[in-house]
């Protein structure tokens, strides 16, 4: 296995991660990420309440997004980790190899594909 294929993949992978979540938030203390307000949006009076629900929509929109980002984000972090580890392309649960075409597919997958069918 060629472990600088995907290491690149998940480097690549995880820059571009980071320049998305850095438009729909920030990364507090703690090192996790939080969504802010929509700038423009900010930039504007709030003139009704039918405004401010509609920020609050928003709002809400962004984190979403930003929550599948970071725990995207967190996968590709702990793949990097394992490569780091040489523990890399082993099933987090049956620790088997997993096999190729998913790491292929999915370069942070931590889990084989049989395993993959049974948690998920
Ligand atoms: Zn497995």
């Amino acid at each position: 296995m060629n472990l600088n294929i995907y290491k690149n993949k998940l480097e690549d992978e995880k820059k571009l991660l980071v320049e998305e979540l850095g438009t729909l938030g920030k990364v507090d203390k703690t090192g996790d990420w939080e969504a802010t307000p929509d700038t423009d949006i900010v930039a504007q009076d709030v003139s009704d309440e039918a405004d401010m629900s509609e920020r609050a929509e928003d709002y809400e929109e962004r984190s979403m997004k930003l929550n599948s980002l970071e725990s995207r984000l967190s996968d590709i972090n702990k793949a990097l980790e394992n490569i780091g580890a040489e523990s890399y392309g082993f099933c987090e649960n049956c620790k088997k190899e997993i096999e190729e075409d998913r790491l292929e597919a999915n370069p942070a997958a931590l889990t084989c594909k049989e395993c993959m069918e049974k948690v998920f």
